[in-house]
């Protein structure tokens, strides 16, 4: 296929996945992206030891992934969670699986894996941009604002991959909505997030930190993961995982003893106090920590003198929400392009040949490598599809 130009503009995994694909055919491949470098928003994601994906079956796995047609289901069939462990293989990155089913690079880092990424791209012959930031595409011809200027460059396929609008500072920044037709576009919300929860004064000398050992439930999910204490909220690995549901409105309940269980914790309230203030008895009898304690007097402060009421506050405590934290902070969004305004070859419909993969287009999914999963999978849909379709036009 000489002669033919694939363009792929965003430099996170689903736009690296593209190119990847793309570029074994004898196309030429141009990968740009607005930032300096490719693949910040993934090199943050492997600060705290990158999940790539879930040692599951691959019906279990989709069932994780919220969308409202099967055109990711189909990506993911080609490419889930066996061929993402190769894939990190075949850039010499060794993976193993973590006691809750996830799967992280042995040295858990991300930029050893990102390295030899572009390395092989450079091999295959992409031609990588940086400083491009996309203005407005129109018949094919995509202009780009760069240092020297804005800059016309036409290709026979275009596969966007420009993130989501969480941390805007690692360019998901979500500006691209202004390429669309507003009636393509679900509006952007926070996922795997930080909740509002209004603290007393008494709480902030938690602020900062860490609630761990506890299970925290939202109606039929529920999540062994610790939280953060914020100065707005919760924040942390176990709340994110439950942001669909709470997102739909279900209360957030915390477990403050999930290894034990309501009888044993009664029995032991239940004993006489003598003098004991009420911090002793859970410091002594439960060896609740004072930052368990004071969460509990938080919300439970009325039933500390009856056994049973404390017994089920401590088992099941409700912390009110006053919404979801900023977007800025939060892992991922939903919203973006309609899942109805992509054919099932990843094409928009309204523009031949221009196609999109990864977190820009609308749906959703826990933390857990869902996320990096579906975007690997989407994005090498993409590169497929544009490589099908400049090999016909
Ligand atoms: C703190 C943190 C931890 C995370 N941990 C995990 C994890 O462990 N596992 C997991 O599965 N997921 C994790 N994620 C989520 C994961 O990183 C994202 O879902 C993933 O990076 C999205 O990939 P993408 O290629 O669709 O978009 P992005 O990675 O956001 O890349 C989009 C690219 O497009 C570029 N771009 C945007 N607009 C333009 C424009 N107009 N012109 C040119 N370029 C543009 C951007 O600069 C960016 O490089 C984490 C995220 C965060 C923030």
């Amino acid at each position: 296929m000489i002669n033919k130009k694939i363009l792929i503009v965003g430099g996170g995994p689903a736009g690296l996945m593209a190119a990847d694909f793309a570029s074994r055919s004898g196309v030429e491949v141009t990968l740009a992206d607005s930032m300096p470098t490719f693949g910040r928003k993934f090199l943050m994601a492997g600060k705290s030891g990158l999940n790539l994906t879930m040692h599951e079956d691959d019906v279990t796995f989709q069932t994780r992934i919220i969308h409202n047609n099967n055109t990711i289901e189909k990506a993911l069939e080609e490419f889930g969670p066996n061929e993402v462990i190769e894939w990190a293989k075949s850039l010499g990155i060794k993976t193993f699986v973590g006691s809750t089913g996830r799967v992280f690079p042995t040295e858990m880092k991300a930029s050893p894996l990102l390295r030899n990424w572009i390395s092989r791209l450079d091999e295959l012959g992409v031609t990588r941009q940086n400083r491009w930031k996309l203005k407005s595409i129109s018949n094919k011809v995509a202009t780009f604002e760069t240092p020297q200027g804005l800059l016309n460059k036409s290709a026979d396929g275009i596969v966007l991959a420009l993130g989501g609008a969480s941390w805007p500072k690692l360019g998901s920044n979500g500006d691209w909505k202004s390429l669309f037709d507003p009636a393509e576009l679900e509006s952007f919300q926070a996922s795997n997030c930080s909740f509002m929860v209004k603290w007393s004064i008494k709480m902030s000398k938690y602020f900062g930190q860490p609630l761990k050992s506890i299970k925290l439930s939202a109606g039929s999910q529920s999540s062994r993961g610790e939280i953060i204490i914020s100065q707005k909220g919760i924040e942390g690995g176990g709340i994110y995982s439950l942001s669909a549901q709470l997102k739909k409105g279900e209360d957030l309940i915390l477990d403050l003893l999930p290894d034990w269980d309501n009888d044993k914790i009664l029995k032991l309230l239940t004993m006489p106090w003598g003098k004991s203030s009420s911090s002793n008895v859970l410091r002594k009898r439960l060896k609740l920590e004072p930052i368990k304690q004071a969460i509990l007097r938080e919300f439970a402060m009325d039933v500390f003198k009856e056994p049973a009421l404390l017994t089920k506050s401590i088992k099941s405590l409700k912390i009110p929400l006053n919404g979801t934290g900023p977007i800025q902070t939060a892992i991922s969004t939903s919203g973006g392009v309609k899942m109805g305004s992509i054919d099932e070859n990843f094409m928009l419909r309204g523009r031949p040949g221009v196609f999109c993969a990864g977190e820009m287009l609308d749906w959703d999914a826990p933390t857990g490598g869902y996320l990096i999963t579906t975007c690997l999978a989407t994005g090498r849909m993409a590169g497929k599809r544009a490589l099908q379709f400049v090999s016909y036009c």
